[in-house]
């Protein structure tokens, strides 16, 4: 996304034009400020104005003579001449004599001129480029002026926040948090026993599942302030700031109390501290600070502090000590029940048509976050008002999965006859593998039309409810699916496209997985080969094992792929005409739904 931003002029505008008004004062005013107008007369008027009396002040100097008028209304000066008898005449003549005729400017004056107004001006740029930086580094206002004071925004208390009822499935999660809910009421019913609330909370689980709407729940249903921050915003430039802020943010909390304190990606400050040269002192500062904080506090003072993150095994060990995050709540992506209660939730706030199956929706929609339920809710109201209706329908539902999960479609790219061919062939593979073979779900919709993504087509498997296990043989089923739009294209062509990067990915992470994870393979029986680092932003592994057997791991994994293609090739060369048919409707169809690929496969 492109953000249009108004053009800043550079920095060196400013200076430039604070020189030159500086310039220009120093050359025009403060001369006329400082000295009051003398004006040069000859020797001669100095020697008629002594002798008719008319001078007031005289002042002899070694190379002139700086004198006044009767009425000290003017300032002349002369040169010095050999005058020998000067001095009696002048006192004669009545003339006063002075240190200090050409007073120096008012001190006042030059002082402002001088240094004042300077130093102002330059303040001045200074805070605007301060300013500027601080736009710059995210609107933050602690940068150089204000040091660390925690930017921590506080919710006041109201009765519209967002309550449990708000957030849909992730029933353990709130029934976990109700406690706290119930303590913040009625703080005397646990002191009483002696029983004390944990002082910190983690929310665990991946991205955009509604950690923070459940801890801005917990304080909308017992009516409490409620103070967030992210663990980003602690990590600042300097040394020393993301401690002071974690102090000002406490010391807010206790007077708050009670009160909720949510912290945002904690894993930011509360990574493992390494101890090596180098590290990152900050944050270590920050994490040490945050630590100090959370023993600081005696136990009921009414200060809860919940935290998300999705990556808790990065976490400092210190910090999920008991007395600090000794409660940790999993918060996981929704099952079925729970993505049509999150469809329900989203689609009360627009107008939808009353007879939508959110149960088919969300079967369609598996893997979903309730972040990306939301937003299949919202596009769908946004391709309700592109078409010009005025409420949404099961259609806009389904469309609207379709472009979260793979893109818009892609209105003008043009396949050629052959590759929109090989494209249906392709698809028609996984979908015709995936029903002849029992074990695997059946398939929802194929379609050929490309997306945006990237994807020239695709097949949308459903799951018909929770899968918690599974079976050696469904994995490998999967597998056969995932290889058979590629057998496909070799039954029929008898050549290969570049079609099948991502079968080839998914079929090998499964592969490896039942090896070196499930212990799924004779060679290494229970032992476990590799560990998930990350398992709630994708899951990275890590081997542990040695070189040679990491060898044999690869080629065991090969070994499974491999079967599990010529599986796949069999089973289609054995069912020809149906894959010939298939393609066929598909090709002229584009997009064909399952009820109508299962009929065409059953029909004799
Ligand atoms: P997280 O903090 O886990 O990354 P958020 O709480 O910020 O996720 O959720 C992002 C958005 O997703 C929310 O604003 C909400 O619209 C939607 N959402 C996520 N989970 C749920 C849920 N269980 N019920 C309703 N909406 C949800
Ligand atoms: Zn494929």
């Amino acid at each position: 996304m492109n953000e249009v931003k108004s053009p800043k002029k550079p920095l060196i505008y400013y200076y430039a034009i604070a020189l030159i008004i500086l310039m220009l004062l120093n050359i025009f005013v403060m001369p006329q400020l400082m000295k009051p107008h003398v004006s040069e007369v000859d020797y001669g008027t100095f020697i008629s104005m002594t002798e008719s009396s008319d001078i007031g002040y005289v002042q002899v100097q070694d190379n002139q003579i700086i004198f006044t008028d009767k009425n000290e209304e003017n300032i002349y000066k002369t040169g010095v001449m050999d005058d020998p008898g000067l001095t009696e005449r002048l006192y004669n003549s009545g003339a006063k004599f002075s240190q200090e005729i050409v007073q120096e400017a008012s001190p006042i004056a030059a002082l402002f001129f001088s240094w004042i107004l300077p130093t102002l001006i330059f303040i001045g740029i200074g805070q605007l480029i301060s300013r500027r930086i601080t736009n710059k580094m995210g609107g933050s206002n602690s940068m150089m002026f204000g040091m660390g004071k925690s930017k921590a925004k506080i919710y006041v208390r109201s009765t519209s926040g967002i309550k449990f009822s708000d957030v849909a499935g992730e029933d353990e999660a709130k029934e976990n948090l109700s406690e706290i809910v119930d303590y913040l009421h009625n703080p005397e019913k646990y002191s009483s026993i002696g029983a004390s609330m944990p002082k910190g909370i983690l929310l665990v689980g991946p991205p955009g599942t509604g950690k923070t709407m459940l801890a801005k729940a917990v304080a909308g249903e017992s009516n409490v302030p409620f103070f967030s921050i992210s663990g980003s915003e602690f990590v600042e430039m300097f040394v020393g700031m993301g401690a002071s802020k974690v102090r000002d943010l406490f010391s807010q909390a206790k007077e708050k109390a009670p009160c909720i304190v949510f912290i945002d990606e904690i894993d930011a400050i509360g990574k493992k501290r390494d101890g090596q040269p180098g590290g990152n002192d900050e944050r270590e500062q920050t994490l040490n600070q945050l630590l100090t904080e959370m023993d600081g506090f005696e136990e009921n003072t009414g200060v809860i502090i919940l935290a998300a993150t999705n990556r808790p095994e990065s976490l400092d060990p210190a910090l999920l000590r008991p007395g600090r995050f000794d409660r940790r709540v999993p918060v996981e992506l929704p099952d079925l029940k729970g993505r049509a209660e999150i469809l329900k939730v989203h689609a009360r706030k627009i107008k939808t048509d009353p007879n939508i199956d959110y149960s088919t929706i969300a079967r369609m929609a598996s893997g979903a976050s309730g972040a990306e339920l939301a937003n299949i809710v919202n596009e769908a109201a946004l391709r309700a008002v592109r078409s010009g209706r005025n409420s949404v329908t099961q259609a806009d539902m389904e469309e609207s999965i379709e472009v979260v999960i793979a893109g818009y479609q892609k209105k003008n790219a043009i396949l050629s006859d052959r590759e929109k061919r090989i494209v249906a062939y392709h698809e028609t593979g996984h979908a015709l593998a995936a029903a002849l073979q029992t074990h695997s779900a059946p398939v929802q919709k194929i379609t050929i039309i490309p997306r945006t993504s990237g994807a020239l087509g695709y097949t949308m498997q459903i799951d018909e409810g929770n899968h918690y296990l599974m079976s050696k043989e469904e994995l490998e089923n999967k597998i056969a699916t995932y290889t058979a739009g590629r057998a496909a294209e070799e039954v029929v062509f008898g050549s290969v496209t570049t079609g099948a990067s991502n079968d080839i990915e998914q079929a090998t992470k499964l592969a490896r997985a039942m090896i070196a994870r499930y212990g799924m393979s004779e060679d290494f029986d229970m032992v476990a080969m590799e560990s998930v680092t990350n398992q709630y932003l994708g899951g990275d592994n890590s081997l542990a094992c040695s070189p040679e057997t990491q060898a044999k791991i690869d080629a065991a994994v090969v070994d499974i792929v491999k079967t599990q293609h010529q599986k796949a090739r069999k089973l289609l060369e054995a069912n020809r005409e149906k894959l010939d048919a298939l393609t066929l409707y598909l090709y002229e169809k584009e997009t064909i739904t399952g009820d109508e690929f299962m009929q065409i496969l059953n029909k004799e």
